[in-house]
């Protein structure tokens, strides 16, 4: 004899009367597992609202928090990718970059775009992440020269929010060339008084943190990215002691004199704009 007599049927509903839970309707963070609605996340401008983590988003979601009514005008979209080597890893570059292309709706790792914030002008040249990550290649170099050109011509100030693991190996030298060329654009900028703003967010590292990255008029970070050159790890295996808490952190950066401030992505956008129309005056 059982202790318990179930009384009334388990699971009444039938298979055909249950109802799915839309694709895409929660938003777990991946910090704190707090769960909250995309749309509240989106709303949130992509933060977490008890951990304040910083979700890794792209150009097309930062175009959409920084420009006025999300209104802009998309620079030089159409330059893609050639395979000057003839690169080949697991497989050719010429495959990957369609692929991607294909996956991501990109053209590659960078889109520039001439928009107002909060009524001020500002061309903003945007990384993304998820195209071969946001490597920098002979692309990325040429759309920053050609927005950098923009600028100078039409005087409007200039931003480039980065998002990067560095220099792309399959453009190998081609990548570097970007360094050099990026910065001699920027001395253009700089010298015709144009100001230049540069965010870092997570991560930025290598070949991008080593040139525009950190040339900014004013270099600011989002909370918690990862900026640096070499990766922890290889920094731990060269120099054979372990790191300091927090290192590489925004945060860390900042105390160590290598950015102004850090800035809330619920803020940027007043910020921004704050900023753009204190150079002005
Ligand atoms: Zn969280």
């Amino acid at each position: 004899m059982s202790w318990f007599k179930r009384i009334k049927g388990g699971i009444t509903t039938s298979t055909k009367e249950k109802k799915e839970t839309p694709e895409g309707l929660w938003h777990k963070c991946p910090n704190c597992k707090n769960i909250v609605l995309t749309t509240d996340h989106e709303a949130n401008n992509y933060v977490c609202a008890k951990c304040n983590y910083h979700e890794r988003i792209g150009s097309e979601e930062y175009f959409a928090i920084l420009f006025d009514e999300g209104k802009y005008f998309e620079l030089n979209a159409n330059i893609a990718s050639a395979d000057p080597l003839h690169f080949e890893d697991t497989k050719k570059y010429t495959e990957r970059l369609a692929e991607t292309q294909k996956k991501t709706g990109l053209k590659d790792a960078i889109r520039t775009a001439h928009g107002e914030v909060d009524g001020e002008d500002l061309v903003i040249a945007c990384m993304d992440f998820k195209f071969i990550g946001g490597s920098m290649g002979a692309v990325v170099g040429e759309k920053i020269a050609k927005a950098i050109d923009y600028c100078l011509e039409k005087k409007v100030p200039f931003m480039i929010i980065s998002k990067s693991g560095g220099a792309r190996m399959m453009e190998a030298a081609y990548s570097l060339m970007q360094l050099a060329k990026t910065s001699a654009k920027l001395t253009l900028l700089a010298e015709a008084k144009i100001p230049y703003i540069s965010i870092l967010t997570d991560p930025t590292t290598g070949g991008v943190t080593a040139s525009y990255a950190m040339l900014g008029d004013l270099n600011i970070g989002e909370p918690g990215a990862l900026i640096g050159f070499a990766g922890p790890r290889v920094v731990k295996e060269t120099i054979g002691k372990d790191l300091p808490k927090g290192f590489q952190t925004a945060e860390f950066v900042l105390e160590h004199g290598f950015l102004d401030f850090i800035l809330d992505r619920r803020e940027m956008k007043p910020k921004i704009a704050q900023v753009l129309k204190f150079f002005k005056n």
